[in-house]
């Protein structure tokens, strides 16, 4: 069959790259891709992603057979709804499963209605109400933004002056429409950790659960990026925290089918803290992590494109997951000043070194060829550096002996990525 993957990312370079590997894929098509899906793929310049029907122009014109979407953008813009009303099989879900990411206050009420365990809240668009619920609740308190805030829309406030302020700034705009509706939530504590879960006809195929690193600075320090590392599996949750993850997944699942017109095919991405009163959800996201995928994918054994057309049509019964025991490691290399500004066009080397050390793959996130061939910078999050190894300590060391081993001008990574996991659970105190 003939493929799609929308995006560009380090997400969609791991996607791609799992694909490939798959003896039923003729055509692998990613739009617009980078400079490594460019090696595994056919890249599409020039088609407008979050446009349904442009897509759906594309799919007809090359004969594709199955569109798996990447980012949020195209699912909350309904790119799923326009393709499968023209008959496309769609690995993603439609407008009202990407509610599920692109509203808070919706997730919050559907996490409510099937009893998943989360923090309790406020949601009000009346800047005097959420005031109120402020100062009864005091500090510390979580501020959000309904809507997508490109993941600066929530502030965990120490103070009760915090949370006022961070209240004001949404109804004063600071997130556009996406902070008409604020979002108060009782502040959990304990470590994070992702679930992502295949979903169709209301059942879940859990993935093995990761860990990313959002801050841009070791320590956990710095602004907030889209993740500058992961691991998987995590090796401080307990039996009983996996198990119990598990289930809130699958009651998710039982929940899509149960509420929405259109049965949920797709990923499904619960965000979890482990407080000491179990699991519970922060978020769900209504597609792969990223870089949570270039831990999860490249421990999947099974035929992804099988699993993906399995979950497009509907046929849960026909999904079966099989893992490679080893652990995953990826650093993100990422280019100076991310997240904030930073310069494009450095000249990329010692990709091939690095993938030549058994076990490393490296996914490209921000990259590009030129019309020269070379390989140069294009975005903040430059590559994902994925190492496997039979112990947390070999994956770890060897992901960092392979970024060594790669240069470009600028090259920014944080040295302590899964530290915490080898520390224990201590470490999150
Ligand atoms: P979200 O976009 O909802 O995942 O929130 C972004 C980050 O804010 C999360 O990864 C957490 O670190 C933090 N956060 C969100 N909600 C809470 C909460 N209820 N309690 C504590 N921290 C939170």
């Amino acid at each position: 069959m003939n493929i799609l993957v929308l995006g560009s990312g380090g997400r969609e370079h791991a996607m791609a790259w799992a694909l490939s590997k798959s003896s039923d894929v003729d055509e692998l098509y990613v739009a617009p891709g980078n400079g490594g899906t460019a090696r595994i793929a056919k890249n599409v310049a020039g088609l407008d992603i979050a446009d349904g029907l442009a897509v759906l122009e594309f799919v007809r014109a090359n004969d594709v057979q199955l569109v798996a979407i990447g980012p949020e953008a195209p699912l909350v813009a309904g790119v799923a709804d326009v393709l499968r009303a023209g008959g496309v099989a769609v690995f993603g879900p439609d407008l009202q499963g990407a509610r599920l990411e692109g509203s808070k206050t919706f997730c919050k009420e559907f996490m409510a209605r099937h009893n998943l365990p989360t923090a309790g809240y406020l949601s009000t668009s009346d800047a005097a109400a959420a005031h109120t619920y402020i100062d009864e609740m005091g500090a510390p308190i979580v501020v959000k933004a309904d809507g997508l805030a490109a993941g600066k829309g929530v502030v965990v406030a120490a103070t009760v002056e915090e949370a006022h302020a961070a209240v004001d700034a949404c109804f004063d705009g600071a997130f556009g429409e996406a902070g008409a509706t604020v979002v108060i939530e009782e502040c959990l504590t304990g470590p994070e950790c992702s679930m992502l879960a295949f979903v169709t006809a209301g059942r879940a195929y859990c993935m093995a659960p990761s860990q990313d690193h959002k801050r841009a600075y070791d320590g956990d320090e710095g602004p907030n990026t889209g993740g500058m590392g992961a691991y998987s599996p995590v090796p401080i949750v307990t039996d009983e925290e996996l198990a119990r993850m598990q289930q809130v997944m699958r009651d998710a699942a039982a929940g899509t089918a149960e509420d929405f017109e259109n049965d949920y095919r797709g990923v499904l991405y619960g965000g979890f803290m482990l407080t000491p009163q179990g699991p519970k959800l922060l978020e769900y996201n209504a597609r792969f992590g990223d870089p949570e995928t270039q831990v999860v994918l490249p421990r999947l054994n099974s035929d992804l494109a099988e699993i993906m057309m399995a979950v497009a049509e509907g046929r849960p019964g026909d999904i079966e997951l099989d893992w490679d025991d080893r652990w995953a490691v990826t650093v993100v290399l990422a280019s100076a000043g991310y997240p904030g500004s930073y310069e494009k066009g450095k000249e990329i080397t010692g990709i091939d070194d690095a993938e030549f050390l058994s076990g490393v793959t490296v996914f490209h996130a921000g990259t590009k060829l030129t019309e020269d061939g070379r390989l140069v910078t294009s975005g903040g999050r430059v590559l994902d550096v994925t190492a496997m190894g039979e112990t947390f300590e070999e994956a770890r060391e060897l992901a960092y002996a392979a970024c060594d081993l790669i240069h470009f001008e600028g090259k920014q990574l944080r040295s302590d990525i899964g530290l915490r996991a080898i520390r224990g659970r201590d470490a999150w105190a």
